[in-house]
């Protein structure tokens, strides 16, 4: 691909947020959890760029709050459980989102910088 040649950013998220490489879409970016490979696989493009710092943390923040908070409302007024119940649920529900979107939300930083050539990329 040449230097100077538009990425198509909105492939490069998807590809991002399905945790594949948002060069070629077939080779995964990260290995273990969250760790991100030195490079794919598949295409050998160089992923060790990618410096995304705390944002996913505060994006996967954001999103697990504005899904959990209204269900505290939600569940309260429907169910009229015991407030322990709902408290200890919802806990176990924002744990268990959080870790589903955060290697994703990471995915998708990376590729954002990848599409717009940020950190080297
Ligand atoms: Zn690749």
């Amino acid at each position: 691909m040449p230097k100077d040649e538009e990425r198509d950013t909105r492939k490069a998220v998807f590809r991002g947020l399905r945790l594949e490489c948002p060069s070629c879409g077939t080779g995964k970016i990260l290995c273990g959890y969250l760790k991100v490979k030195e490079k794919c696989d598949c295409c050998g493009q160089e992923l060790h760029h990618a410096s995304v710092d705390d944002g996913p943390a505060y994006f996967t923040l954001m999103v697990v709050v504005a899904i959990i908070f209204p269900m505290f409302g939600v569940v309260y007024s429907l169910f009229e459980p015991r407030p322990l119940w709902v408290a200890l649920s919802m806990m176990v529900l924002a744990t268990v989102l959080a870790l589903f979107i955060l290697p994703r939300v990471k995915g998708l930083f990376i590729g954002l910088q990848w599409a717009k050539r940020l950190h080297g990329f």
